[in-house]
Order: structure tokens, then C-alpha cells, then sequence
């Protein structure tokens, strides 16, 4: 039987999943990518295979009694169906939040469990969601590893000095300050910088994750300085129904004036706004763009999208000291050519001269000419959980005791040894935070 793992990444009625087989030393291998929308009502399921082609559909109609702990069961018994047998070894989990403790990927227990349970204020509507299935799995699953990966991790070794906001000190210490997002997205497009053009991972990148959430990233040699978003995945750019950065005056309005209630204000910020909110019709970018041409109000979200893209590049290029490329990824980013076009034409003072035609065909560089080149790489999210759960697996099997290995009390020149002993204090490091 092919041992697989399950990637999981789970909303408030939606779970979308991923099976990699876990057998190549090349790494994980996609089999199946999954949806269940719904969730809590009248759910349905969608499974594709590595080629996109359907092959499991259905509905499930209990009364809103199938939610997230039936959709799991259901997915362990289909992957226990299939021909040849899989044998699930471990659950990966897409995690909003690892505050300051967690930057890397973690096995989770009861400890671990009840340490991310205490970030919920921090992302009271995503962490919880997130979490649902890890308890889950305990409970039904209780043997299986699970590993937490998290989306602030990657944006963990920012220079203090990024991470700051200007408010009292009391308030930094309860953890008011800068985590940013959207981090798999960007671990994975820096992991394939050097497939594309070895110069990218050796210099000041820009990476423009454009999808229902966008944020922008400063990469100096692949690793984050600094990105739009922040406290929240509120910040930063306009996105599908989020506002992006906004006054913090514009929130004590709504409440004192307008009289909302925490909660109304928090909707209205986070489901009402962006796209959806300046143009009154979508938050989809292509619907947007199939009416642009004769709707001012789809023209003028897209323009303020384009804009703050604009502003917030230029801010990054500050916090870089120069640029050498900017690259484009997730739904808008990696499909729609005008966004890019745009983008770029409004850079055209940081020397980027587009490629109309490279542009149009979506091929990996945009621009041409020596100034910074642009590039469409698409990401991979799930295939970065797969990644850090497999090396979580590796890690606690090479940290298991050695019998003969002590037993000669040879405990140096050994590889596995040093990989044990790396791997103990980096768990160690996990657990007192940065
Ligand atoms: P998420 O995974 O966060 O839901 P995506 O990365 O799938 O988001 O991005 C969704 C966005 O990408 C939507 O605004 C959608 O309109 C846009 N998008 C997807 N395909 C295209 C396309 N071919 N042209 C323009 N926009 C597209």
C-alpha cells in the first residue's frame, strides 16, 4: 500500500484536501486534490486526480448533520477504497497562526494543541476553523501524526524593526505587532526561485501574491523582510471583500457614528469591502474585468487594486533598497495578463519594460530589457505542507534513541546522531519562542 499523507486546509463550511504519496525520495507526489463546500448544510464533494480529471462527486443532504468530522471519515474510508490501498501515515494542516512561538512546521499534541488554541484572538475567524480537524483526528485518529504548518512562520525572521507597530510597549508585549501572511505561498515561490534564474535567489525579489487575499512580499536572498500584510490578514492591499490598509480612525468611526458593533464592523471590513465593496458587483477579478470596459464602478475597483499594488511596491523597493525582479502568483497574479500589464506600466519608474507578448501567453518572464524583470511563477501551497510534514516525520524518526549506536557510545562523527541532535534543539528553540 502507498503510504500518503493528507493536506488539509480547512474554512468555516469548506475543507479542501490533498493527497500526496509519500514513498519518492524526490518528495511528495500530488495524487488528489479535493473540496467539500457546504459543510454544516447541504455539502457536496469534488475529488480530482493529478491530471485535473473528476474522479469521486457527491452530495450529502443530512440535515446539516455532515460537517467537517464526516467529510474527514469520508475521505479516510474513499483513500482506504481505492485500488492498490493507501495507508495514511500523517495529516498536514494549513494554519493560520503560529505567533511568535512557532516558525516552523510542528507535530501537534496536547501542549502544541493548546498553544495555537490560545491564538485564536489573533485570528478569531480563520485559527478555529484551522484547528476543527486536528481535534478531530485526535479523536478519531489517534495514532496518526499531525502537523501543524503555519502561515506567519515564513516571515518569523524579519528584521525586528519590520515586525513594529508604533503603539505602547504594553501592547507590543500582548503581541500587537507585525506577523504577515500568505507564507507557504511565499516559501514555496522562494524553494523554486533558482529553477527559473539562479540571480532571482541570490537577490531583492518581490513577490505579489494575488489571489481572494493578496499580499506583497520583499525577499532579500529568499528570505522575507518585509510584507503588506500584518496584524491581521486584514492589511495591506485591497483584496476579493477585505479593505487592505485603512486608517485605524475610519474603525472608531464605524463604531462611535455609525454605531456598529465590533462584530458588524468586522464583517463589514473583512467580507463587504475590497473589490466587492468599491465595485458593488464582485469580488471576482474576472467578472470584474468582463464588465470594465462600459461599468466605471468594476473599472474603479480595479484601478484602486492596481494603484495600491502600485504604492505598496514602492514601499517594499524602500524597505529592499532596490529591486531586481517582481513575480506574480496565486488566481489574479499567475491568469490575468491586464492586472500584470498594469502593474507593470505604473513600475515603469523602477525600470521594468514589459514583454506584450511574453505578457499575454503567461510565459514564466513578462519583461524584457536590462532593467528588473517580472515573472509568473505559480504557487504551491499545499505541496509546502507537504513538504514540512514529511520533514517533521523525518525529523522525530531520526530523534528516536539508537540502541547499538549507544550501546558503542560512538556518539560522534555520526550523521544521524548531529540530524538528532539538530533536530532536538530546534524543537527546543520551537518552545521559547523568537
Ligand atoms: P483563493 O485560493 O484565495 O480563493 P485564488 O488564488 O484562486 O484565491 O484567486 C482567486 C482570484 O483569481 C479571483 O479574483 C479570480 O477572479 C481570479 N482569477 C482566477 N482565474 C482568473 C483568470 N483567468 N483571469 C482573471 N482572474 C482570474
Amino acid at each position: 500500500m502507498t503510504p500518503v499523507l493528507l493536506v488539509l486546509n480547512a474554512g468555516s463550511s469548506s475543507l479542501k484536501f490533498q493527497v500526496f504519496a509519500s514513498d519518492d525520495a524526490a518528495g511528495p507526489c500530488r495524487l488528489f486534490r479535493g473540496l467539500f463546500e457546504g459543510l454544516g448544510g447541504s455539502a457536496h464533494l469534488i475529488i480530482r486526480d493529478g491530471t485535473g480529471s473528476v474522479v469521486a462527486e457527491a452530495r450529502f443532504d443530512r440535515g446539516g448533520a455532515f460537517g467537517h468530522e464526516e467529510a474527514l471519515l469520508h475521505v479516510s474510508a474513499w483513500l482506504g477504497e481505492q485500488s492498490g490501498g493507501f495507508r495514511l501515515i500523517a495529516a498536514g494542516h494549513r494554519i493560520v497562526h503560529g505567533g511568535t512561538t512557532y516558525s516552523e512546521p510542528v507535530r501537534v499534541d496536547t501542549q502544541v494543541l493548546e498553544a495555537l488554541e490560545r491564538l485564536v484572538p489573533l485570528a478569531p475567524l480563520h485559527q478555529p476553523h484551522n484547528l476543527e480537524p486536528i481535534r478531530i483526528l485526535q479523536r478519531r485518529l489517534p495514532d496518526l501524526p499531525q502537523i501543524a504548518c503555519f502561515d506567519t512562520a515564513f516571515h518569523a525572521g524579519q528584521p525586528e524593526i519590520a515586525r513594529l507597530f508604533a503603539v505602547p510597549h504594553a501592547m507590543i508585549e500582548r503581541g500587537v505587532r507585525r506577523y504577515g501572511f500568505h507564507g507557504l505561498s511565499y516559501a514555496y515561490i522562494a524553494s523554486v526561485l533558482a529553477e527559473y534564474d539562479p540571480a532571482l535567489a541570490a537577490g531583492r525579489v518581490i513577490v505579489a501574491h494575488l489571489g481572494s487575499g493578496a499580499s506583497l512580499c520583499a525577499l532579500n536572498r529568499g528570505a522575507s523582510v518585509a510584507t503588506t500584510m500584518g496584524f491581521s490578514a486584514l492589511d495591506g492591499l485591497p483584496m476579493g471583500t477585505r479593505c487592505g490598509s485603512l486608517d485605524a480612525g475610519v474603525v472608531f468611526y464605524m463604531l462611535r457614528e455609525m454605531k456598529l458593533g465590533p462584530d458588524e464592523a468586522e464583517r463589514m471590513l473583512y467580507t463587504q469591502s475590497g473589490l466587492l465593496g468599491v465595485s458593488g458587483i464582485s469580488n471576482d477579478m474576472r467578472t470584474l474585468r468582463s464588465v470594465a470596459v462600459t461599468d466605471p464602478d468594476a473599472r474603479r475597483a480595479i484601478d484602486l487594486f492596481v494603484y495600491r499594488i502600485g504604492r505598496e511596491l514602492g514601499s517594499l523597493v524602500a524597505a529592499l533598497g532596490g529591486i531586481d525582479a517582481l513575480i506574480f502568483t496565486a488566481g489574479i497574479g499567475e491568469n490575468d495578463a491586464a492586472t500584470r500589464a498594469e502593474v507593470l506600466r505604473g513600475a515603469a519608474w523602477a525600470g521594468f519594460t514589459l514583454d506584450e507578448a511574453a505578457n499575454a501567453s503567461g510565459s514564466p518572464r513578462v519583461t524584457r530589457g536590462s532593467g528588473p524583470s517580472a515573472w509568473v511563477i505559480p504557487t504551491d501551497e499545499e505541496l509546502m505542507i507537504a513538504r514540512g510534514t514529511r520533514a517533521v516525520l523525518a525529523q522525530h524518526e531520526s530523534s528516536r534513541p539508537r540502541p547499538t549506536l549507544r550501546a558503542t557510545g560512538d556518539r560522534h562523527g555520526s550523521v544521524e546522531n548531529e540530524a538528532a541532535d539538530r533536530s532536538r534543539t530546534r524543537r527546543r528553540n520551537l518552545h521559547v519562542g523568537r
